[in-house]
């Protein structure tokens, strides 16, 4: 009986081993890949993960781009995020991923579900709202400059795990709804308000370089931290702006303080986050990025 046992956990002890420590020449597997979840709404984020050495790097494609990958080296995974913008076509949509030593490729269909965010009815300074000329030549100059922004995040990734809240408000705005202001459509709100007082730090949510630091109709004093891997985060209606252009800063770095410049009703931050380009809910991504390690 005893030697039964200890046959017993020897054979236990060598399966163990063998699905702890794959050898390193084994292919790429359906199951080596996890996705957060297989639907999400518009503005959403899934985080996909990749078990593969550091080597064997694969390849995400989602909506005809790449998705810039981080490795772990503590999880031995490569992990990146699919997002879908607040317009983005609603449906089945392919997410591929491939692996090129082991000949692998895998699509896995990703739903993108329609979500009423709701909306939010504002009233501003007539001024404010039914523009001028000047006001209108301003904000289309101001709109191709951040238009011009969003390829710059396709560099290599500076982030690394965990995203910060930038200020510890509580959320007085949320993602996605749509605006009526004095009875007028305007576009969605396409960020997080935060509240706050006048001067509170406001950090950045995780390593990257300034990408832009402006002043402009809408967003008043304004940051932009390219954070690389497709992600930029947005800091807006700024009192003050602590960087510069082109500054490498840290996770958790001030880089400015709260105040209520640009077309505001109050001071509280508004913090948007786009990834590849798309407008998603910054919460999601602090939500999802829980789970990864530096
Ligand atoms: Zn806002």
């Amino acid at each position: 009986m005893k030697r039964m046992l200890v046959g017993f956990a020897l054979s236990l002890f060598s399966a163990l081993l063998f699905f702890t420590f794959p050898a390193d020449t084994e292919a790429l597997s359906k199951a080596d890949v996890s996705f957060s979840s297989d639907a999400m709404d518009r503005g959403g984020v899934i985080l996909v993960t990749v078990k593969a050495d550091e080597q064997k790097a694969p390849r995400i494609i989602w909506l005809q781009k790449d998705v810039p990958l981080v490795y772990s080296a503590s999880d031995e995974s490569w992990s990146g995020f699919i997002s879908a913008d607040l317009h983005q076509e609603t449906g089945l949509h392919d997410c591929m991923i491939r692996e090129l030593s082991s000949g692998f490729q895998e699509r896995y269909p990703i739903r993108i579900r329609l979500k009423d965010y709701g909306v939010r009815r504002l009233k501003l300074p007539k001024a404010k709202v039914e523009l001028d000329a000047k006001s209108l030549k301003r904000i289309k100059n101001e709109a191709a400059v951040i238009h011009s922004l969003w390829p710059a995040g396709d560099i290599s990734p500076k982030w690394k795990g965990q995203f910060l809240m930038p200020v510890d408000g509580d959320i007085v705005g949320t993602f996605g709804r749509k605006s009526i202001i004095n009875h007028l459509h305007k576009s969605p709100h396409t960020g997080v308000d935060l509240a706050g007082k006048k001067g509170d730090p406001v950090v950045a949510i995780n390593s990257g370089r300034v990408l832009l630091v402006a002043d402009h109709f809408f967003s008043g004093k304004s940051v932009y931290v390219n954070h690389g891997g497709g992600i930029i985060s947005m800091y807006f209606h700024l009192d003050k702006i602590l960087v510069s252009k082109g500054d490498d800063i840290q996770k958790g770095e001030v880089v400015g303080l709260l105040g209520a410049t640009g077309r505001v009703t109050g001071p509280h931050l508004h913090w948007g986050v786009r990834i590849n380009g798309n407008r998603i809910n910054p919460l999601t991504l602090i939500e999802l990025s829980g789970a990864l390690k530096e």
